[in-house]
């Protein structure tokens, strides 16, 4: 059986421990160097390795030994070096449609993109070289539609324009007012209908380093579009946007694809990459180890087999569970015991004008909230957590609240030290699922966007107090990781009898783990109105009807997708006044 092994000699210091674990190998034993170690660093040889995982045990944070599907008998594109990652095929882009890539974190989406953009060059494995050239290329994917894609690269035909994932980078690599940055990149000579269909008309004087994560989101997005070229890349477009904006970027990313235009899109909210796309690959593998990309598939089919977790044709399970939704979400025998309310609250901060009139919050129910950005959802838990005052009205109860921010900075503090009441309080509930065991010893400054979202809200929902207020706890995490973490919330409001009100702009996200909805309305920076809570569906029906969308079900898998504008069910829907499915 073919097998990889994968060695973090950055975590895996210790010289004497290094000389245990080769001690250990029965490989070793036997007089042949599996394990060697070499300018102070551990190296495992993956042909004479029999994969007994002794190792593993010995350093499960720094060494993995993975034996590979049999179905994997192919050389990889590339690799990064001895005992790292391993990328295996590449999604292929195609004119006239927009390709999807879905996966978890981990897997190389963002390398393929690299190597498909010309930003990184493919070894085929042999990371002691510095890459092939298009002839290799175009050989190593022979009969396939990347070798198309490869010969128009070497003729010249195709110029890629790309969009990095980590948007809040921006500042430190450009500087100035937006509008001067844009209009010098302007080589399409569309500046102003980009700014216009992307929103940005109100920022253009405003200094980079002073933007939002939305605001540097869709400047990002229109750096990327303005430059000439025929292939668009985008990295994770709708991190950091509210749902309006993401549904707005979505269709202005579909109406770049023509005859003479590609596009290629990672995205983690499956709605949107529903709306979005024509076809999808889908990337398994296992996180830091390997990455392998599947045929394509049209988006429907592409999205149900990844919910499956099983390949047909390539007869590939690469998940243990089907990811599952219901028809009707579950019921729940709660008593509706209440928490606290409100009525006619009105709250001024500034020029901003918040106002909530009438609301109850119960035990036991973890309640989506959905709105626009800077309409006053933190405001309004500060008032709930007495934190702040109300002008006007009444407000019953004073709660204890733990509150998770949108962002989230790390210092030098040790995983473990944040994470002390969790260990001690929900081991089992909270740290085990989250596999955080293997972060205890990491500073927080050291861990990734996904890795610090997790310690921060087992951080939060560790706390002893009575409500929980989570803002955007899926930025940074896959759809996998974004559903662990619901099942985990509703977990936990049903076991210990408290609330959860969960700010996120993902509706996939908030359709899975949300029992009730509060809706936000307003304008940001200038008026926000806080409405509800709602069942599901009245509450649904309220906020898609502001977006002017229909949600229906998807009959095989039953996750939530958006209807075409005019299709027969968004015309049914529309008439019977039920946005949120039929
Ligand atoms: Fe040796 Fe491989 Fe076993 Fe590790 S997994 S101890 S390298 S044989």
């Amino acid at each position: 059986m073919k097998r990889i092994a994968v060695v973090d000699n950055e975590k895996l210091k210790d010289m004497q421990k290094k000389l245990y674990i080769q001690g250990l190998c029965p490989v070793n034993r036997r007089g042949i160097e599996c394990i060697k170690i070499e300018d102070k660093k551990l190296y495992i040889d993956e042909l004479t390795c029999i994969g007994c995982g002794i190792c593993v045990k010995a350093a499960p944070e720094s060494i993995k030994v993975i034996n590979l599907p049999e179905a994997l008998n192919q050389q990889p594109i590339h690799r990064y070096g001895e005992n790292e990652f391993m990328l295996y095929s590449l999604p292929t882009p195609v004119f006239g449609k927009v390709v999807g890539v879905i996966g978890k974190n981990g897997v190389g989406k963002s390398t393929a993109l690299k190597i498909i953009s010309g930003n990184l060059k493919p070894n085929l494995g042999d990371y002691e070289q510095d890459g092939v050239g298009y002839d290799e290329l175009i050989q190593f994917f022979k009969g396939t539609e990347a070798q198309g894609f490869f010969e128009r690269m070497k003729k010249g035909e195709i110029k890629a324009s790309y969009k990095p994932q980590h948007v809040d980078l921006l500042p430190k690599t450009a500087k100035g007012k937006v509008g001067n940055l844009l209009k010098k990149i302007d080589e399409k000579k569309r500046f102003d209908q980009v700014i216009e269909l992307l929103d940005l008309g109100n920022i253009l004087e405003n200094d980079l380093a002073t933007l939002s994560g939305g605001e540097l989101q869709r400047v990002a997005i229109a750096a990327t579009v303005l430059r000439d070229a025929n292939l668009y890349i985008f990295d994770e477009p709708s991190s950091f946007l509210d749902i309006e904006q993401r549904i707005r970027v979505s269709r202005f990313i579909k109406g770049l694809a023509d005859e003479k235009t590609a596009v290629l899109v990672v995205e983690h909210d499956l709605i949107i990459l529903d709306y979005m796309t024509d076809n999808i690959h889908i990337m398994y593998g296992e996180e830091g180890a390997y990455g392998i990309v599947s045929q394509p598939k049209a988006t429907r089919v592409g999205i149900n087999v990844f919910l499956d977790g099983y390949l047909k044709e390539e007869n590939i399970r690469f998940r243990d569970h089907e990811i599952r939704f219901f028809q009707r979400p579950p019921e729940k025998h709660s008593k509706n015991i209440p928490l606290c309310s409100w009525e006619q609250i009105e709250c001024k901060l500034g020029r901003f004008h918040l106002k909530a009139v009438k609301g109850e919050l119960h035990r036991e129910k973890t309640i989506g909230v959905v709105g626009k950005n800077g309409i006053g959802k933190t405001s309004f838990v500060k008032l709930l957590a007495g934190v702040m005052k109300p002008d006007k009205g009444k407000l019953n109860e004073k709660l204890r609240v733990a509150y998770k921010p949108q962002y989230i900075e790390g210092d030098e503090t040790l995983v473990i030290t944040v994470l002390k009441e969790a260990i001690d309080r929900f081991n089992a509930l909270l740290v085990q699922p989250l596999a955080l065991e293997e972060l205890f010893y990491k500073p927080l400054n050291t861990l990734s966007g996904g890795q610090l979202q997790r310690v921060a809200i087992a951080r939060c929902l560790s706390q002893d107090v009575d409500l929980f207020l989570m803002d955007e706890p899926s930025a940074y995490l896959d759809i996998e990781q974004r559903l662990l973490i619901s099942k985990i919330i509703r977990d936990l409001m049903e076991q210990t009898g408290k609330t959860a009100l969960i700010v996120d702009h993902d509706l996939l996200f908030i359709d899975y783990l949300s029992d009730e909805l509060i809706v936000f309305e307003g304008k940001p920076a200038i008026e926000g109105e806080v409405k509800g809570p709602f069942s599901m569906e009245a509450g649904m029906n309220q906020f898609l009807g502001g977006l002017n969308i229909t949600l229906r079900r998807d009959e095989e898998s039953h996750r939530p997708r958006i209807n075409k504008p005019g299709s027969q069910k968004d015309r049914q829907q529309r008439s019977e006044q039920k946005l949120y499915y039929s």
